[in-house]
């Protein structure tokens, strides 16, 4: 395990400091390092249940959510919480090799035979994230869906129009919309800026995002993807500045009213 940097690491927590007030005692309490940014340790995990993670210091506020959202009628669920490295690299490399389709934002299959490496991994980057530069990673990011409001068979896809307002998730959307804030949580992927297309399912809960998300490092991102077995490594690292600005660092600016923890 190497730690990251400590001058990004103190500039990251003074900014944070500064820009909310949250408690110290918490933020050092989370050890953040570059493992836990790459997604390559468990350490600051809590599970929820057998195959779901979500980051031990956000647990309160995620039960605070589940317990109102339930109150009003919304079974909430996590669909995804945790993903460590080698399970996104898993799925990288069955999009990048055929075996798993890719779909643009309309719904539509992308047939990759056509496509230069670069063109291919741009279209995997519309909805899936570079192994150790997943949001899901750091454990403070969650899909969130609600089986209450779905058929017992329905299968689930993570696709815009289930959280349309024509959607089977309507409901679950619109009260996310009006309550997520108050218990810490914003939408990173809001609405598509060139990057990341628009998760409406994708929660992130700000004090524990924000703090990762300036340790990020793209040197050790570098390395980490280079000692991988990634495919379409060479086209990747040649323009991994490139991608980082579009994909990594591009994410929707959380609102002013998402409440923090005192
Ligand atoms: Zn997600």
């Amino acid at each position: 395990m190497f730690y990251v940097h400590i001058k990004p690491l103190v500039s990251a927590l003074v900014n944070h400091l500064f820009s909310h007030r949250v408690s110290i005692v918490m933020l050092v309490s989370n050890h953040i390092n570059s493992a836990q940014v790459l997604g390559q340790t468990e350490s600051h995990l809590h599970y929820v249940s057998e195959r779901v993670a979500i980051h031990k210091n956000m647990k309160n506020a995620f039960d605070a959510m589940v317990n109102t959202a339930k109150t009003d009628g919304i079974e909430l669920r996590i669909a995804s919480g945790f993903r460590s490295f080698n399970r996104q690299l898993m799925l990288w490399n069955n999009k990048f090799s055929g075996k798993t389709p890719i779909k643009n934002m309309a719904g539509d299959l992308i047939s990759p035979d056509n496509l230069s490496p670069l063109e291919l991994a741009h279209s995997i980057l519309l909805y899936s994230a570079l192994p150790g530069a997943s949001r899901h990673h750091w454990g403070c990011d969650i899909d969130v869906y609600a089986p209450n409001l779905l058929s017992e068979d329905y299968q689930l896809k993570l696709e815009p129009w289930e959280y349309s307002e024509q959607g089977p998730l309507a409901k679950l959307s619109v009260w996310l919309i009006h309550h997520a804030h108050k218990f810490g949580f914003f939408f990173p992927y809001a609405s598509f800026q060139g990057g990341v297309a628009n998760e409406p399912w994708h929660l992130s809960y700000l004090p524990l995002a924000q703090v990762y998300q300036q340790a990020f490092d793209i040197k050790v991102l570098t390395e980490a993807l280079n000692s991988s077995n990634i495919q379409g490594k060479d086209v990747i690292v040649e323009n991994i500045e490139d991608i980082a600005k579009r994909y990594i660092n591009n994410v929707c600016i959380a609102p002013s009213n998402v409440i923090l923890p005192k």
